[in-house]
């Protein structure tokens, strides 16, 4: 199973500035020169390719939307953020751009930054596909039609050319979407949001975005603590910095601490941490990344934990293969 990651950023989408860019560019030209001392052959290309992509060269803009597939090939979108719009791109080069497209979608909520990507998903706009939209909420066929709308976009929902199916699952049950085995589970956040446990090819992924984690012992998590046992690849709501996570209470969104006292606890193999607040530059997420290393280190001993929590900072365009 492959999770690729098309939107990291919460709430907004959220691009490095021309500054920030600038100010980047001229760090990595210094580290080139620096490293051309003592590897006078060293390529530009060679030492680009060299580098960590979050690390070195941001996190990327887009809001939140996630690809699982499995080795069938069989595939699902989690949620519509703005990096759905770079999907549906990608999928016009298959079926979707001769309308013979299928496309699966499920929903964990339906704040604007889980949906602002689907009035710019260009296979929603060609007769033929078919686009399939799953949520546990209700109201899933009002809250897309909305999105639909003179004045705030051009297009109205009776013009769209694809054929457009609702699919209401229930929570807490195991259900079949695409050929892939889902089920939801609750997460700590307000009207409300579900999260979404995923099987495929003997692994298992997590979604837990958005999410406060204000339920953090098994007994508080009660019918929802499934969703963090036994996991292979955990993704995390972590918008918050470890002091603004104190500051904002209530807010729906949480810190990479959390995530890492579960894992340990539930034995999760592996964390990515995401949604970074539309407010952290660069630098802010990096220092994240790194009161989360010192923490990790921190856990493991006093848990007595054999190995550290493997995690990654989320970054548009990761992909991680569960194998
Ligand atoms: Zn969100
Ligand atoms: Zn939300």
């Amino acid at each position: 199973m492959k999770i690729k990651i098309w939107g990291s950023r919460g709430s907004l989408p959220s691009p490095m500035t021309p500054s920030e860019i600038k100010n980047r560019s001229l760090s990595l030209i210094d580290n080139y020169i620096e490293a051309k001392k003592t590897s006078p052959q060293l390529e530009a290309k060679d030492f680009i390719e060299s580098l960590t992509p979050g690390l070195h060269f941001g996190y990327g803009g887009d809001t939140t939307c996630v690809e699982v597939t499995n080795k069938d090939g069989a595939n699902l979108f989690i949620d519509a953020g703005s990096g759905l719009r770079r999907a549906g791109n990608n999928l016009m080069s298959g079926p979707c751009g001769k309308g013979k497209g299928t496309v699966h979608i499920y929903f964990t909520h339906f704040h604007w930054d889980h949906l602002m990507g689907l009035p710019f998903f260009v296979p929603i706009f060609i007769p033929g596909n078919e686009i399939n939209i799953y949520s546990v909420d209700e109201n899933i066929e009002d809250n897309i039609k909305m999105l639909f709308k003179k004045p705030q976009f051009p297009v109205e929902y009776q013009d769209l050319l694809s054929t457009i199916k609702y699919h209401i699952i229930k929570p807490r049950v195991r259900t079949d979407i695409n050929g892939i085995s889902v089920c939801p589970y609750q997460l700590d956040h307000p009207d409300p949001c579900w999260g979404l446990k995923v099987f495929g090819d003997g692994k298992v992924y997590s979604h837990c975005v958005d999410n406060e984690g204000v339920r953090v012992s098994r007994k508080e998590l009660g019918d929802d603590l499934p969703l963090y046992q036994n996991v292979d690849l955990c993704f995390f709501d972590a918008q918050y910095s470890f002091e603004n996570y104190l500051e904002k209470i209530d807010w729906g969104h949480s810190s990479s601490s959390i995530g890492i006292d579960i894992a340990y606890r539930e034995g999760i193999k592996q964390m990515i941490f995401t949604h970074h607040d539309p407010a952290a530059c660069m630098e802010d997420i990096y220092q994240s990344y790194e009161d989360t290393k010192n923490y990790n280190t921190m856990m493991k001993k006093m848990n007595n934990a054999s190995d550290e929590i493997n995690f990654i900072y989320a970054y548009d365009g990761l992909e991680v293969d569960l194998g």
